[in-house]
């Protein structure tokens, strides 16, 4: 049972299965979503194989992301430029602003093609069991676009907020918490129809069901 672990780095070569440099690549490998040890295995192999361009271009484009992708200082989407493509494009109304939970719903939202607005990202959502309160999301952000425009992307008086967090709990709270906050700052707040199943995720929801739900939705104050 004893052999089962190897976690700790110690000074031996732990199972002794791999040379350190491959077995830190594994490791590395091991603590992305959805990749086990087999995965992990497999990709580190790959690299191994694979021509030393190939290889840097991979070592490159990862350090690049956290070097030069930050947040846009009006919505939080990511971007490497500031304020971000979205926030920028004249073409889009920004006086129509989406929320979601996090800038990955942002795209799959976007790819509907439905929303001609922009957006805010929230960076989470509120989960008072685990500490995460208004204070740790950017409630306030979203607020202060919605009271002064000069704060909004391109200057522009916000007039609907359209509320695209998660039709599940933690989602729905919040939803009801900024639709509170919202409606006493006189702005319109809609959410999005329920189209989507209860309990879902908008991650992984059909793109149709995402557009149904973008175009019937529901006034809530
Ligand atoms: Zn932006």
């Amino acid at each position: 049972m004893a052999s089962g672990r190897s976690s700790s780095s110690s000074s031996t070569q732990g199972s002794g299965a791999h040379p350190e440099p491959v077995q830190r690549l594994v490791e590395a490998f091991a603590q992305l979503p959805g990749i086990g040890r087999r995965t992990a295995e497999r990709l580190a192999f790959h690299v191994l194989k694979s021509p030393k361009a190939e290889a840097q271009r991979l070592a490159q484009a990862i350090d690049q992301v956290k070097s030069q992708v930050r947040h846009c200082g009006i919505c939080f989407n990511v971007t490497d430029t500031d304020p971000c493509p979205i926030c920028t494009d004249g073409r889009r109304d920004a006086a129509v602003v989406m929320v979601v939970e996090q800038p990955k719903d942002l795209w799959i939202l976007e790819r509907t093609g439905a929303h001609r607005g922009v957006y805010h990202c929230l960076m989470g959502r509120l989960e008072p069991l685990d500490g995460v309160g208004p204070e740790t999301l950017t409630v306030r952000e979203l607020l202060q676009r919605v009271e002064h425009p000069e704060r909004n992307a391109g200057g522009v008086k916000v007039t609907e907020v359209i509320l695209a967090t998660n039709p599940d709990l933690e989602g729905d709270s919040t939803g009801l918490y900024l639709a509170d906050r919202l409606s006493k700052l006189g702005v319109m707040v809609s959410r999005l129809a329920r189209g989507l199943p209860a309990g879902s995720q908008i991650e992984f929801a059909h793109r149709g069901a995402l557009a149904d739900a973008i175009a019937g939705r529901r006034k809530l104050s």
